[in-house]
């Protein structure tokens, strides 16, 4: 079992406040990935889980024991890290058995765990080399071999495969998916790869300036972003924002921006009233979720760009002032202006000032 909460977690370092006022619980056996930009305080919260960095404030619980006061070498948590950290001299058998070796556990149970480990991993044909002679993503998975043998309570990964190249990184992240799937240990995951947290994980934390944004399964938070920050962060191309105004006509409530008119359904309206600090919002649409071309289209846009990418093409458009852009299967055309619509189904509307969602 190893279940983890963080009760008021607070980090600074000088006047950095590196995580703020940090809750979360994460369940015994779930996969959590912490994602958000460089700086938003990621590594310094798996720090403090480690016990790598003490908290200015709040309690860190492992199994309900107060992890705070427990020195890191006792907490039973194994860490695998961008770099590796493999013993150049040593060979991946030596490197994956050092710990358990230091540890002086019998040379038959090392045997057993470093076969079971390397199978798992399907590395048992590189026993004998070096870390030089192994690829990058052969490495990560001795790196990651090292922590198995060690059958930790929790596995703490700080961006692990960010030094593997675009490949290799698709194909090791559905490799720890599974191998994490069948182990069902508890793993806090950190990354600035959006694709990779949402891919992964059981649930995501999105973070910025070490506060947590929002906290949620892959699907709940990129269908319903809580706010324009995990809307533009999630998603690639991001999702498209346009500045607009809530209008009424004769009873009836629109948003309007230059070249765009969406009527509102009552329950929407009542959305936006909740949130709403004036008339200003802004739109929210994901590429995916503009149609172009198609019989329901009703809005005439100019051209600006298409990126054809052999699975499909982002089209850039103009709508006013604002770059819109659209990602279809793969078109080719000539015509400076083409029809648009918005898949009105997933439209996504924010206050302007405040940022946060009404729907
Ligand atoms: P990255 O993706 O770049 O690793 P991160 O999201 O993991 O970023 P942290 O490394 O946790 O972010 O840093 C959070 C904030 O705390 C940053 O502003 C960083 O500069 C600051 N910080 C981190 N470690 C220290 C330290 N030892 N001393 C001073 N400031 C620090």
């Amino acid at each position: 079992m190893a279940k983890i909460v963080f009760e008021n977690v607070t980090k600074k370092f000088g006047k950095v406040i590196a995580v703020d006022d940090f809750n979360l619980t994460i369940d015994d056996g779930e996969f959590l990935s912490l994602v958000g930009p460089s700086g938003c305080g990621k590594s310094t919260t798996l720090n403090l889980l480690a016990g790598l960095e003490d908290a200015t404030n709040g309690i860190i619980y492992i199994d309900g024991e107060v992890a705070n006061i427990i020195p890191p070498g006792e907490r039973d948590i194994a860490m695998v890290f961008q770099s590796y950290a493999l013993y150049p001299h040593m060979d991946v058998f030596n490197n994956i058995s050092f710990g358990l070796m230091a540890r002086k556990v019998e040379k038959a149970e090392i045997d057993k765990k470093v076969k079971e480990a390397a199978r798992i991993l399907e590395i048992e044909d590189l026993m004998k080399r070096k870390p030089r002679e192994l690829s990058g993503g052969q490495r990560q998975r001795v790196a990651l071999g090292r922590a198995l043998v060690r059958d930790p309570k929790v596995f703490l990964l700080d961006e692990p495969l960010s030094n593997l190249d675009a490949k290799l990184r698709i194909q090791m992240r559905a490799e720890l998916r599974l191998l994490f799937k069948r182990l069902k240990r508890t793993v806090v995951y950190v990354t600035h790869d959006q694709a990779e947290a949402l891919t992964l994980s059981d649930r995501l934390v999105i973070m910025k300036d070490g506060q947590i944004q929002q906290i949620g399964k892959p699907d709940e938070v990129y269908d319903f972003p809580a706010n324009v920050f995990v809307a533009g962060f999630l998603g690639s191309p991001a999702m498209n924002f346009i500045k607009s105004r809530l209008d009424v006509e004769g009873g009836r409530s629109f948003i309007k921006a230059p070249g765009l008119k969406i009527e509102l359904t009552n329950n929407q309206r009542s959305k936006i009233d909740k949130v709403a600090s004036s008339e200003e919002l802004t739109i929210g649409i994901r590429p995916e979720d503009i149609l172009v071309n198609r019989n329901e289209c009703d809005m005439s846009c100019g051209i600006e760009l298409i990126e054809n990418m052999g699975s499909g093409s982002i089209v850039y458009f103009n709508i006013g002032d604002e770059r819109v852009l659209a990602t279809t299967e793969r078109i080719h055309t000539n015509e400076k202006e083409c029809a648009i619509g918005f898949n009105l189904e997933k439209i996504h509307v924010f206050d302007k000032k405040t940022e946060v969602a009404a729907f």
